[in-house]
């Protein structure tokens, strides 16, 4: 299937749409939780989870990188070969996730000043993600916890609200997976594939790769540049 600019600007769309309305629905959530006389605590200059790996749908990751100024654009080139050559020999998502947080770090869009450089166009994977406990617990690493401080940790947690056992609310959360999973649906209507990823490495693709223009071409474009410039790997990029 060949497919027109007009596609993407369709994806563009309804990304914006459905961070608009995930942003209301965050608001509106943690304030009602908050008039219970419960907390949230994120707010600005607030970035332990920054350090989490970012995935998103393809148009995310498109409205990312048409905001990116050069140097935010050779951040994220960094950033992604880095990671490239971290995950190779590495196939469980758990171990994926401990080494993005160990070896690679914050993620390449904060600025000096500690804040989001792309706020207004964050991933819905960014946006989903409130805490019920102090940001320490966000850059914690749990492994190195004794058992009695992950019991008191797990017994501290609000289990009515939280996507168990993490400190995250869990009903925000599943509203950005079907987003997420809208986009992608929408995206294979119009394309006949999606792709979800690396937000840092599909950046970098689109920017440097082409990545949309080969999307455009169909899925096996996509496949043929994702593979070309070396980021055929499952645990960074599907194409579906
Ligand atoms: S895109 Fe922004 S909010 Fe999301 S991890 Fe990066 S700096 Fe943080």
């Amino acid at each position: 299937m060949t497919a027109s600019n007009d596609a993407m600007e369709q994806l563009l769309n309804l990304v914006k749409q459905q961070q608009a309305f995930l942003e209301m629905f965050v608001r509106s959530w943690v304030s009602d939780y908050r008039s219970g006389g419960r907390n949230i605590f994120c707010g600005k200059g607030c970035r332990n989870c920054c350090s989490l790996a970012v995935h998103t749908g393809f148009a995310e990751a498109l409205a990312v990188a048409r905001q990116l100024a050069q140097p935010q654009a050779d951040a994220i080139e960094g950033y992604a070969l880095k990671l490239r050559g971290l995950v190779q020999g590495i196939s469980e998502l758990p171990q994926y996730l401990r080494l993005h947080r160990q070896e690679i770090g914050f993620c390449p869009l904060l600025n000096e000043a500690g804040e989001c450089s792309v706020y207004a166009v964050r991933p819905i994977t960014c946006r989903s993600l409130i805490s019920t406990k102090e940001s320490s617990w966000c850059g914690a690493d749990f492994s190195q916890l004794t058992a009695a401080d992950r019991d008191a940790f797990v017994a501290s947690l609000d289990r009515k609200v939280v996507a168990f056992p993490s400190h995250y609310v869990a009903v925000l959360q599943e509203s950005g997976k079907e987003f997420e999973e809208a986009g992608a649906k929408k995206m294979r209507a119009l394309l006949g594939f999606a792709v979800y990823g690396n937000l840092g490495v599909l950046v970098h693709l689109i920017l440097k790769h082409g990545l949309a223009e080969a999307a455009l071409k169909g899925e096996a474009a996509a496949a043929e540049a994702i593979a070309k410039a070396g980021f055929d790997h499952p645990l960074l990029i599907t194409v579906s």
